[in-house]
């Protein structure tokens, strides 16, 4: 049993809570898009970035690859913050199961 549940109850927790629980709150206002995707790339989180912005990020550079499994996810782009339906997520290579 982990904290949460100790505070709201396990009847409190429906599936859609814990999906929107583990929700990024996004990019902060006047955040330039730069430092919330360097943030996440520290934190080795996994990135979405639609069509426009998957160009910007050079994910060689920051350790990152393309799951080949997922070709297409849908969500909100890290970049622009506008939801995508054709997005591309990168995942640390260390957190990366490509075999
Ligand atoms: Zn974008």
């Amino acid at each position: 049993m982990n904290l949460l549940n100790v505070i709201r109850g396990e009847s409190f927790w429906t599936p859609a809570r814990r999906l929107f629980a583990g929700q990024s709150p996004g990019r902060g206002k006047g955040r330039l898009p730069g430092g919330h995707v360097g943030d996440r790339e520290d934190l080795k989180k996994a990135l979405l970035f639609c069509q426009g912005c998957v160009r910007k990020f050079n994910h060689i550079r920051a350790g990152y690859t393309k799951k080949r499994n997922l070709p297409v996810v849908r969500g909100r782009c890290d970049g622009c913050q506008e939801y995508t339906p054709q997005g591309h997520l990168m995942v640390h290579h260390t957190l990366a199961n490509l075999c």
